[in-house]
């Protein structure tokens, strides 16, 4: 299996502007040897990174195998935008399991942006821009106005976080520069980055710090040997391990090796697209606070402005990866939004698969005594994945980790996983026709 390069991306074209001697430091070469360590890590995204960075701090001696470049999978693709919550909202999380259940995920939803800003302080990220906006979730109907303006009243009284404010239609409208929002709630604790930037900085940064990185190493084969530890086959070599953390989320199917991961999660393609750079006048018109937007339509889209441009992305259940359609659909949607953008030409085009689960929570824990997984962030991982890899190795090394409704006691096959692309179509075409009728 030759590993792919990174998809042509805003993301990829933004990082080869920069002068070689700027970019971070290159990372592995493919594995050529066999070796042994104490924790082997699969995938070099976010999860397998920032596990490797919390087992070099504890002097664990760890190594991390990639198929493909670092942050080939969805880290080095997605929108990058640095949220504070879940798919799950906390009252829901609350009414199904109680206030206290509800903090403690309140808090984990935090601590994965603070796991962000550690990152970007101790490698010295400058690179990533990072900038703490904070995230407007614009409204489309009243009925789903209320509804968001009473979790924000809820995370107030119940959680005491005042983080979350309402906004009028007419702050919404002069900020966004969209016309089709009746208000909103800004979440204060929120941010942007440049994601390939990040993943290849935690990257370099580890690399520096002598944790071996190997690119273009696929784990063809995942066995136990007679002393119990773990044998993990790749085409230049093995790697003998104690422990095992696979970090390989909605590419876990890359192998048969991790394909059992695949199957905990519905994959669904997230497609998205980059304006040419904006006029002066647009640019003083469109998302002048410069935070992240998201809607509340189901078929959710969102949006930024970044390299002086609009950054606009949705799901697409319909197209294959690569095809026109997703993204064609994706410019109408843009344009329906945004009318000021109809001549504005679209400039890259890149999608990539988000994890998704049953319970629209991410899951964390070990599926046997020598192998722990983290995975199906739900299109929230470039905090969360950053903090729950961190706690996915305290687990390996036999820790317990506060994970509250995260952790999972074994692997939770997602029942007729086989017949997942065809339920996510019908589960797609159903919410956009709620969404069309305005229901
Ligand atoms: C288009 C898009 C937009 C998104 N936007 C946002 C956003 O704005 N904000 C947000 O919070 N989240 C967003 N997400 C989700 C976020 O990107 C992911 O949750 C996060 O990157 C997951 O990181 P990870 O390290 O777990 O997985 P990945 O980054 O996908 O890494 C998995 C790695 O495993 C490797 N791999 C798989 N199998 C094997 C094997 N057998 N052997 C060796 N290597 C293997 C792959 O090559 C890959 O590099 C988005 C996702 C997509 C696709």
């Amino acid at each position: 299996m030759a590993s792919r390069p990174q998809p042509e991306s805003l993301w990829r074209a933004m990082a080869a502007r920069v002068p070689v001697m700027d970019a971070p430091v290159s990372t592995g070469a493919p594995l050529a040897r066999d070796i042994d360590v104490e924790v082997a890590i699969i995938g070099a995204g976010y999860s397998g990174l920032s596990a490797a960075y919390a087992l070099q701090k504890r002097g664990v001696e760890c190594a991390v195998l990639d198929a493909n470049p670092v942050g080939w999978g969805a880290s080095g693709r997605n929108g990058g935008v640095v949220s504070s919550k879940f798919r799950l909202s906390f009252p829901a999380i609350a009414g199904a399991h109680g206030i206290d259940v509800a903090k403690r995920m309140h808090r984990l939803a935090h601590d994965g942006v603070r796991a962000v800003e550690a990152f970007i302080d101790e490698f010295k990220l400058t690179r990533v821009q990072f900038e703490h906006t904070g995230s407007l979730r614009c409204a489309h109907t009243e009925r789903a106005l209320s509804s968001i303006c009473a979790e924000a009243d809820w995370v107030r009284t119940m959680l005491g976080d005042a983080s979350m404010t309402v906004q009028s239609h007419a702050q919404v409208q002069h900020e966004t520069g969209a016309k089709g929002f009746v208000g909103g709630v800004l979440s204060a604790d929120a941010g942007t980055i440049l994601p390939l930037e990040y993943v290849r900085g935690i990257a370099a940064g580890l690399t520096t710090r002598g944790v071996p990185i190997y690119e273009a190493t696929p784990v063809i084969d995942m066995a136990r040997a007679q002393d119990g530890r773990v044998l993990l086959r790749a085409p230049g070599g093995a790697v003998r391990a104690k422990q095992v953390i696979v970090a390989t989320n909605a590419y876990s199917n890359l192998t048969d090796a991790t394909a059992s991961y695949h199957r905990e999660l519905v994959p669904f393609r997230s497609a998205m697209i980059a304006t040419a750079p904006l006029s002066p006048e647009l640019d003083s018109q469109l998302m002048v606070h410069r935070r992240s937007y998201t809607e509340t339509r189901r078929m959710m889209k969102w949006f930024r402005k970044v390299d002086g441009r609009v950054l606009f992305g949705g799901r697409d259940a319909f197209g294959k990866e690569g095809e026109p359609t997703g993204f064609d659909a994706l410019q109408r949607a843009m344009v329906a939004l945004f009318p000021q953008l109809k001549d504005v030409a679209v400039e890259y085009r890149w999608s990539g698969y988000v994890g998704m689960t049953f319970n629209a929570l991410p899951h964390v824990g070990r599926s046997d005594d020598a192998t722990t997984f983290c995975l199906g962030y739900n299109g929230t991982g470039v905090a969360m994945a950053s903090l729950i890899g961190q706690h996915a190795a305290a687990l390996a090394l036999g820790d317990k980790a506060e994970l509250a409704m995260l952790a999972q006691d074994g692997l939770r096959p997602v029942p007729f996983h086989a017949l997942r692309a065809p339920g996510v179509r019908l589960v797609a075409a159903w919410y956009q026709f709620l969404d069309a009728v305005g229901a």
